[in-house]
């Protein structure tokens, strides 16, 4: 009954003896280990749990499995690689429960392991990020600091033109910063299901054609023209999350790419179209997959351009939506971003 038990059991367990010899291994054991229960009973207890810490040292080397002390009943959780019989290695749990006999010697020992690569792949990516945010704020901020410091130190030295350009070279990092940060409050909303929709009926050509006035007023005259059917049948989406999109994708072809942009789109059976279309240099076909990657830049932009978060922002928006976007390149050697965002009618 009870060895039924261990073998539906999701983590692995393995019994060892006083003789420091395999004496039991359950079917998880066996499935992460890459052992067989009977090639595996009876042998040494490191080959078959070759289990070493982060730095490389081999548990058994040092004798870690049994505590010197006699009054230890459990071990406290360690993370450490297991050497596969196939000679790959796995990030596991161990921990261990000691048996101990009257004169309180060791009978068995019960080592529990699991699988924590996605643990272990979540913690490394969360402490990318970390790094990268750091990165991204401490160089406008140094920046910030190198400019302010030199005026205050040198104010009396330097014209008023000069001055102008520091304060504008300020007031650009400033900006980047606060940009930086809203975008990572958006990220972290939609890596946590967090992003809240307000959906309403939307009309997605008058959203554009507003986009297209507003941005071709703050860009010197870029450009930009709308075209979508009178027809367009209205969405259900949210209003600001969907001006987000358009902008994002009309703020890169304004940033990116030369020439006038095209904000244009359709309806077809299942969903309602967006593309927006610029005027190149089009991204070149190596970059394409990663486009849509968190802080993936190419090609260092002017100052106080973008964070690489954009794209990855709008992708999640536009799931949010149960829409997909897709990024291609055009006839003409330009970029083409398609939205399709489903009718739901
Ligand atoms: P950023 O905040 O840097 O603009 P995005 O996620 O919006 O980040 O875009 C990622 C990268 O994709 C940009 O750095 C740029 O190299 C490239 N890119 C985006 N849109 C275009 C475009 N219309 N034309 C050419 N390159 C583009």
């Amino acid at each position: 009954m009870s060895d039924e038990i261990l073998e539906r059991l999701p983590d692995g367990v393995v019994v060892v003896g006083a003789d420091l010899r395999i004496a039991y291994l359950n079917a998880a054991a066996e499935g992460l280990s890459g052992w067989i229960r009977t090639e595996a009973i009876g042998r040494p207890y490191h080959e078959v749990l070759a289990l070493r810490d982060a730095a490389g040292f081999p548990l058994h080397e040092r004798g870690e499995l049994v505590p010197r002390l006699r009054t230890v009943r459990t071990s406290p959780e360690r993370e450490l690689l297991l050497r596969r019989r196939d000679g790959e290695e796995r990030w596991v749990a161990v921990r261990a429960a000691f048996d101990r006999d009257e004169s309180r010697e060791v009978r068995a020992v019960l080592v529990t392991i699991r699988d924590i690569g996605r643990r272990r792949r979540l913690d490394h990516a969360r402490s990318d990020l970390i790094a990268t945010v750091s990165h991204e704020i401490r160089s406008p901020l140094t920046s910030v600091k190198g400019f302010t410091s030199t005026l205050l130190r040198k104010w009396e030295r330097f014209n008023d033109e000069q001055k102008r350009h520091m304060l504008t070279m300020i007031n650009h990092d400033a900006d980047r910063v606060t940009r930086l940060l809203t975008d990572l409050l958006d990220v972290s909303r939609l890596e946590a299901g967090r992003l809240e929709l307000k959906r309403q009926e939307v009309d997605v050509s008058e959203i554009a054609a507003h986009v297209a006035d507003r941005l071709g007023h703050s860009s010197d005259g870029r450009v930009i023209e709308v075209r979508f059917p009178e027809s367009l049948p209205k969405i259900t989406a949210d209003p600001a999350k969907i001006e987000q999109v358009i902008v994002n994708l009309v703020e890169n072809a304004i940033k990116y790419a030369e020439g006038p942009i095209l904000v244009s789109g359709e309806a077809t059976d299942d969903d309602v179209v967006v593309r927006v279309t610029d005027g190149g240099p089009g991204i070149d076909a190596r970059h394409l997959p990663h486009i849509f990657t968190k802080f993936y830049r190419h090609g260092q932009g002017e100052r106080g351009s973008g964070t690489g978060l954009g794209l990855y922002i709008t992708k999640g928006i536009v799931e949010a939506h149960r829409g997909r976007i897709e990024v291609g390149r055009g006839d003409e050697g330009g970029t083409i971003f398609t939205i399709a965002l489903p009718r739901g009618d």
